[in-house]
């Protein structure tokens, strides 16, 4: 598995990442032997980025890789591990006492001394002045403690990217986790990728299946987008059926032909996903990408490109 530097951390990131969401149930249940399964597959095909949330089930997903962790015995040094705070279930909040503690919280249900990365989630759902002013500060003071070596912030819309970068010192965030904007239907991250070279941040792209609109199974009923786009994704991966295609396939490569982007994280829940994500990557790796089915897709979502849908509070 090809590994990439995360912007100046000095990190080596497996191209594909493991996106720990759906051991939270997100996308339905998924059997504690079945989630030990994947991330073993995982970690013998070379994937060492494994990434989670207090938020992804409310503490489910971070508890069940912390058993996946300890059930395989996987060496500390052979993993890269991010979470994330100021999201939960019960709501947001992004203060420096709920962070401080939040941390804490999460090592335990991981069963780890430390993350690498520890992000903001979903920030576009708060005042971004407390993100810059209060909670960049108390993450600052984790890293200090050991107990995360790098910060990030993430969220959907792009903006909240250079609102919050143009602002904290440089240097206090080290990545960024976008997600749905580098995909067949939606590659606008693109667009913002020489900034955040310029700052200097790392970039990690999530949900190259866009949450399941780019399965054969469709996205989960929660799926923000609207009744279009969820239609045309249909379209498309009914095209690729049709010609014996795998839709999720040829989105996994589309994100991992970016090199500027250091790892695509994608939400696997069995061991069949993990071969199937890591076999696309060998595959574009030596074939490079099927440019007549690409064409063609992007043919059909032409109506729905770069369409995507309200998150958060807006920013005056
Ligand atoms: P995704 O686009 O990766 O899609 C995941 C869905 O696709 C799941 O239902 C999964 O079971 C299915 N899938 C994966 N591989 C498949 C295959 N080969 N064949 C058929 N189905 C397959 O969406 P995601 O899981 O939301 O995103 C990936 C990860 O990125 C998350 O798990 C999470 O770790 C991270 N993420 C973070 C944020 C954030 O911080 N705000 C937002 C979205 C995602």
């Amino acid at each position: 598995m090809e590994k990439r530097e995360l912007g100046k951390t000095g990190l080596q990131v497996s191209a594909v990442g493991f996106g720990a969401s759906p051991l939270g149930h997100v996308f339905g249940d998924v059997p504690l032997s079945v989630a030990i399964a994947a991330v073993r597959k995982a970690l013998d095909l070379g994937i060492n980025f494994f990434d989670t949330s207090p938020y992804y089930g409310g503490t489910v997903s971070e508890t069940v890789l912390g058993q996946c962790f300890k059930a395989i015995g996987v060496p500390r040094d052979q993993i890269i591990v991010s979470t994330k705070c100021g999201r939960y279930r019960e709501g947001f909040d992004f203060s420096a006492e709920r962070v401080t503690r939040s941390i804490d919280e999460s090592l335990t249900r991981l069963g780890l001394d430390y993350v690498d990365i520890l992000h903001c989630h979903d920030i576009e759902f708060v005042s971004l002045d407390q993100i810059v002013n209060e909670t960049i500060p108390a993450l600052q003071k984790i890293k200090e403690k050991g107990k995360a070596r790098f910060i990030g912030i993430t969220g959907l819309p792009l903006n909240i990217y250079t609102y919050v970068l143009d602002r904290v010192p440089p240097g206090s965030i080290d990545v960024i986790l976008s997600y749905c904007h580098l995909g067949i239907n939606d590659s606008t991250l693109v667009d913002l990728i020489p900034y955040l070279k310029s700052k200097g941040v790392g970039v990690i792209s999530a949900s190259p299946l866009a949450m399941g609109l780019l399965t054969d199974s469709g996205p989960p009923a929660w799926h923000p987008a609207s009744d279009e786009l969820k239609s045309a994704c249909k379209l498309a991966a009914e095209h690729c059926r049709k010609k014996g295609k795998q839709i999720t396939k040829i989105a996994m490569q589309y994100s991992l032909l970016n090199k500027d982007i250091s790892t695509v994280l994608v939400g696997m829940n069995s061991p069949t996903q993990v071969e199937e994500n890591v076999a696309a990557a060998l595959e574009l790796s030596s074939n490079g990408i099927d440019k007549d089915l690409l064409n063609e897709l992007e043919n059909i979502l032409e109506p729905v490109k770069s369409q995507t849908w309200p998150s958060g509070i807006q920013q005056s």
